[in-house]
């Protein structure tokens, strides 16, 4: 079996690691004889269905988000990824790239960016920054993770949170609630990178992914996660 991550804007909005998700994901299949292929999809790159069989979106500053919000609009890459979500392939999306996928985020300075309206939510920078490690109570159990913005973002009545935050800000530092799942895509504010401390969620991913690709049901071999454990629980320890 094959599955092609879709890195969207990997080359504008790839700060804090989140890279490293992309690599967990790569990993992870790899180890179960899965072949794995990369597809950049950025400015200049046309997106179609079926093109990716889950999508990756990373974090970025507020100068690139402000290019990547007018190219997702204008490029119909935003409708194609919403598309996509609708028949239920895969997407993790972390901190400046969930912000873009909600209805808007309205940054300090400039206008606000419209956003392609995946995740019933709206982002509006705040006066302080949200910085330091995050413990979420989720459906995957505990999220460990990292976050670092000013943004936030308050859900829509109809929105599912990823999760209910036990230390750390999570979406607006406000309502104790962090991220949010739509179908099978997930916004979030866990840098860190998040999935190599996450096996679960990251192997929800690739499950869904295959699943979707090949209409069928799909167990994954279980792996040896006693280090990823080991780095998640240390991180409840610490701080949860
Ligand atoms: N610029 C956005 C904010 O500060 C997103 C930052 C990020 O992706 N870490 O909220």
């Amino acid at each position: 079996m094959k599955l092609i991550i879709g890195y969207l804007y990997g080359d504008l909005m790839n700060i804090y690691g989140d890279t490293g998700n992309i690599i967990a994901l790569q990993k992870r299949a790899e180890w179960r004889g899965i072949d794995i292929e990369i597809k950049y999809i950025s400015i200049k790159n046309k997106l179609k269905k079926g093109d990716a069989d889950i999508f990756f979106f990373g974090g970025g500053q507020d100068q690139a988000q402000s290019i990547v919000a007018i190219d997702l609009v204008k490029s119909d890459k935003g409708k194609v990824i919403s598309q996509e979500i609708e028949r239920g392939v895969p997407l993790l999306s972390i901190c400046g790239g969930y912000q873009l996928l909600g209805d808007y985020y309205k940054p300090h300075e400039g206008p606000k960016l419209e956003g392609i309206g995946l995740f019933p939510a709206y982002t509006i920078a705040g006066d302080i920054r949200m910085i330091g490690n995050i413990v979420v109570e989720s459906m995957f159990g505990k999220l460990v993770g990292f976050e670092n913005h000013s943004g936030k973002t308050y859900l829509n009545k109809n929105a599912i949170p990823l999760g209910m935050v036990i230390k750390g800000f999570g979406n607006n530092g406000e309502d104790k609630l962090e991220g949010c799942i739509y179908k099978n895509a997930i916004g979030c504010y866990m840098h860190g990178s998040l999935l190599p401390k996450n096996p679960k969620l990251a192997d929800w991913l690739l499950k869904k992914a295959l699943e979707v690709k090949y209409k069928k049901k799909i167990e994954l071999k279980l792996l040896d996660d006693t280090l990823e454990l080991q780095a998640q629980s240390s991180t409840v320890k610490r701080f949860g």
